[in-house]
């Protein structure tokens, strides 16, 4: 067969006679652009499929607990807008997102200090559109982006599909190091490489669960400054302090230099995608262009949804009981850990958001350790997903989000058991 010639592949022959192609091999591979290099699935998504079998206790995955949502309200809610506004609720609509909802979307962010324009409010579908939009705004391939190490995977996969490097700087226990910034900017100079932005997730930080320390913002920003470097802000778990307690966002205290990224997916519902980005007007301006590029515009359904939702539930209420579901489930992670990790594991203590991050003794890779978790019913997101060069080796992100406490702690307790053996090789 001429193709198969061609490619060096050889077909399997299967009963029915029809010619099987090998399912890894991929006949447009050299059509592809260069961009594509970098598209790798994400180690969580390729473990979704086993982790989410019933009998293993996925610590894996960061999937908000819905349970608490008031479900019957929401749908007369839904039905009502599409019986009284369904010819607009089903229409294309503006790319800049709801003129309503803008208004909203900053009284929101007032929790958290920022004074916003609802003209500088552009929606999204969900805040990882927000994450590709600015970095196709602003990356040119090669060019630098400085991120905390560990970082977010699906960042990572955004920086990654526009080609862009990643320097990684170090966090300790308060966040994002000021020092490790600077020399970070001061090399890149110094090798004359372009860093268009730092981007930070500031609170309860995705993977590793610290909060940058309200003493370092000014700072970090004061350097981003003096380096000529953008931020972006990227804040999905803000209002998910366990007491209650919320920080002052790095866009209140530098509006000029920031762009950030909200959601409504950990406050309210992450199956309707809508997030946001707020930006100095120019960049807004950039962004309006690229969603109409990317989408036309966000879902006019799912927005309509979110605003009334604003307007006529107590949602900081809803938040509040979001805070007790997940302050529960992070006291039961801590408290497994403490009786029985082994000796010589340390963990970050998250006062609110969704994940542990955990260090293991040396001798021990958690991304060679997950298939024998899996097998021993429990699933985690190993460190090196969180990187993107190479280190994570001896870390991994545990996540209390989803599962009941009683299934964290069991969790907790098979994974111990797994170290152990680990341990004992
Ligand atoms: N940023 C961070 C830090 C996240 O953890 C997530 C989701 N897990 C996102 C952005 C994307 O959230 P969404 O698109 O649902 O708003």
């Amino acid at each position: 067969m001429a193709n198969d010639e061609l490619t060096g592949h050889s077909p399997a022959k299967p009963q029915s006679g029809r010619t099987v192609l090998d399912p890894h091999f991929d006949p447009h591979l050299d059509r592809y652009a260069a961009r594509t290099a970098g598209m790798t699935a994400s180690e969580i998504r390729a473990l979704f499929a086993v982790a989410s079998r019933p009998e293993v206790v996925s610590l894996a995955g960061g999937m908000p607990n819905l349970a608490a949502l008031p479900l019957d309200t929401l749908s007369t809610q839904v039905a009502q807008i599409i019986a009284e506004d369904g010819l607009t609720a089903l229409q294309y609509a503006s790319a800049h997102g709801l003129p309503p909802l803008r208004e909203q979307i900053c009284d929101v962010m007032a929790l958290e200090g920022i004074t916003a324009h609802p003209d500088d409010v552009v929606v999204t579908v969900g805040s990882q559109m927000g994450l590709d939009l600015v970095t196709r705004l602003f990356c040119d391939p090669g060019d630098v982006v400085v991120a905390e190490g560990p970082s977010y995977v699906g960042a990572l996969g955004s920086f990654a599909s526009y080609q862009a490097q990643v320097v990684h700087v170090a966090m300790d226990e308060h966040g994002l190091v000021p020092e490790a910034l600077r020399a970070a900017l001061r090399q890149a100079r110094i090798t004359g490489r372009r860093v268009k932005f730092l981007y930070t997730i500031p609170n309860f930080h995705n993977p590793a669960g610290v909060t940058l320390a309200v003493e370092r913002r000014a700072e970090i920003l004061e350097i981003c400054r003096t380096y000529d470097v953008l931020v972006v802000e990227d804040n999905p778990y803000g209002l998910l302090g366990f007491d209650g307690q919320t920080y002052p966002a790095l866009h209140s205290l530098d509006p000029d230099n920031v762009v950030y990224l909200g959601s409504f997916s950990k406050t309210f519902a992450s199956g309707l995608r809508v997030g946001w980005v707020l930006a100095p007007p120019a960049v807004r301006e950039k962004l309006v262009l690229a969603t109409e590029s990317a989408t036309l515009c966000p879902p006019t359904l799912n927005q309509l949804i979110v605003s009334r939702y604003l307007a006529t539930h107590d949602w900081q209420s809803q938040i509040k009981t979001f805070q007790q579901n997940y302050r529960e489930r992070r006291d039961a992670m801590l408290s497994a850990l403490e009786q029985y990790l082994p000796p010589g594991c340390t963990w970050t203590k998250p006062d609110g958001g969704f994940y542990v991050w955990v260090t293991v003794p040396e001798g021990v890779d958690t991304k060679a350790m997950l298939p024998r978790a899996v097998s021993a019913q429990v699933a985690y997101a190993s460190g090196t997903g969180f990187y993107t060069d190479g280190s994570g080796s001896r870390q991994m992100r545990l996540s209390y989000c989803y599962p009941t406490p009683e299934r964290i702690r069991e969790g907790v307790r098979r994974l111990a058991a797994v170290l152990h053996s680990e341990l004992e090789l």
